[in-house]
């Protein structure tokens, strides 16, 4: 493909994206083709001849949109959103363009430097702890995933409870690492990818009523460890868990983490992206406490997947867990000490330039326009909530200080199920559910950059409605 054949085939590709978006209101949320569709609608074997990107373009509208379910949609309430915009997609296109690597400080310098510098950028928005700025020993760094971020977090903290040998002698001896009960399952594949076996992790008690980790619970648990000669190396604390985003209680578990010398990572994967509203903030309160922190800006910060903001307070520390020299990386640069290479701030060792997108939203909407982003989708669920609220046929099960409400119908949790199955028919709107207490719960989760209070409003006619169909009246 030339140049001139990309810029063409380029300014359709684009008109496409552009059509599918304002599209999107019109088309089902959700698909409903049965497994095995778009298999079927696909040749047996690549093409021997080269095609026009205009055979693929037309594929694309007959076989792939309608085999999705569609994150961007307005009616897209379901698990976390996902968000991306036009900025975080032409950023990526120029990242694509660039197509550079940036294993290295020397393999594309301003790949590296705009990386720390947007970090430091974002740490600043949020109001982070001053611990996590790139002039001090901290820093930032972008990870594909929260997964990934809670992994690293985890090597640095064995590396730290090993007494710093880890990387020579890996998991020898008994570690453990603590987070609630209702912490994401990433913490538990990160501690089985460290070796850490079946009983590597604790699940902590909340409290009933905020889902919140339990202090005195923690403190027991590490008490009892380290009594049974287990070594404690790691808590993860939650703000804004998956299921109700909950928040535990930072200004309590710091201490006990600083008192046991525990290391403590912080997972704010949805909720952190809230704290560039200073009203939204309560969540970090504690956060300085953190020798890690990270969170998602592509679930709710229009930066398109994947975008994982990953801060330590000591970078040494991460590098020297990680670090792997062999003959072929070496170069001045690295040797001067005076550069970052970010492969070893990661599991894998190449990297993409990310940070092109995250430069793009953030010049394009500002930090005024990010703050509006996430207010209105506390706003719109709040509106939810009132709905829902006023309605004695239903409850709500769970605080929602961001964008998540979780509610159920009073009753058995059969209809509830039937409920959201109802609603999931009419393919207008997404839900996903939980479990609070045990009892089957919905889950409506506002984010998508279209979705408005029509499209809120229409979710509640179209739950109550199904309700209706359920509930005796009365
Ligand atoms: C979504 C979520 C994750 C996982 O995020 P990925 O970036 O997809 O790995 C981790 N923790 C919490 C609390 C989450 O909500």
């Amino acid at each position: 493909m030339t140049p001139e054949e990309f810029r063409q085939a380029g300014y359709a590709v684009v008109d496409w994206i552009a059509d599918y978006w304002a599209t999107l209101p019109q088309r089902p949320v959700t698909s409903q083709d049965p497994p095995g569709t778009l298999a079927a609608g696909l040749p047996a074997g690549p093409p021997e001849r080269g095609e026009s990107v205009e055979a693929v373009l037309a594929d694309l509208d007959k076989l792939i949109a309608p085999g999705l379910t569609h994150w961007q949609h307005p009616g897209f309430f379901g698990y976390f959103p996902a968000n991306t915009s036009g900025p975080s997609v032409l950023g990526d296109l120029v990242s694509a363009g660039l197509g550079v690597q940036g294993m290295l400080w020397a393999t594309g310098p301003a790949c590296t430097e705009l990386e720390t510098v947007l970090l430091d950028w974002l740490a600043q928005a949020l109001d982070l702890p001053e611990k996590f700025r790139s002039a001090g020993p901290g820093g930032g760094v972008i990870q594909d995933s929260a997964s990934s971020a809670t992994l690293v977090a985890t090597l640095v903290a064995l590396h730290r409870a090993a007494g710093g040998r880890w990387r020579e002698v890996g998991v020898e001896g008994r570690y453990r690492v603590y987070a609630s009960t209702e912490a994401h399952s990433s913490i538990e594949k990160a501690a089985r990818i460290a070796g850490l076996g079946r009983d590597g992790v604790r699940l902590i008690e909340v409290d009933p009523q905020s889902r919140a980790m339990s202090v005195p619970a923690l403190r027991a648990a590490i008490e009892a460890d380290r009594a049974a000669g287990v070594v404690p190396a790691l808590v993860v604390a939650t703000v804004g868990t998956t299921s109700t985003t909950a928040i535990d209680p930072l200004p309590q578990i710091g201490p006990v983490c600083a008192e046991y010398g525990v290391f403590l990572h912080v997972d704010a994967a949805y909720a952190g992206a809230a704290a560039i509203c200073p009203e939204l903030r309560f969540g970090h309160a504690g956060l300085e406490y953190a020798d890690s922190y990270c969170f998602d800006p592509h679930k709710w910060l229009l930066t398109g997947f994947d975008c994982d903001a990953f801060w330590v307070a000591d970078a040494g520390e991460l590098v020297e867990a990680l670090t792997v020299l062999p003959e072929y990386l070496r170069n001045a640069a690295t040797e001067s000490g005076a550069v970052i290479d970010y492969r070893d701030w990661q599991v894998p060792l190449g990297r993409r330039f990310r940070a092109l997108k995250l430069w793009f939203v953030l010049r394009w909407y500002g930090v005024e326009g990010l703050r509006e982003h996430i207010r209105r989708g506390v706003t719109l669920a709040a509106r939810f909530a009132d709905r829902v609220r006023a309605d004695d046929r239903f409850e709500l099960v769970a605080p929602h200080p961001y964008g998540l409400v979780c509610f159920r119908l009073r009753g058995p949790d059969e209809a509830n199920e039937q409920l959201l199955a109802a609603v999931s028919g009419t393919r207008r709107v997404l839900l996903t559910h939980t479990r609070v207490t045990g009892r089957h719960t919905l889950r409506l989760a506002v984010g998508a950059p279209q979705s408005t209070e029509v499209h809120v409003d229409e979710a509640w006619d179209i739950i109550s409605g199904a309700a209706a169909g359920l509930v005796p009246p009365g």
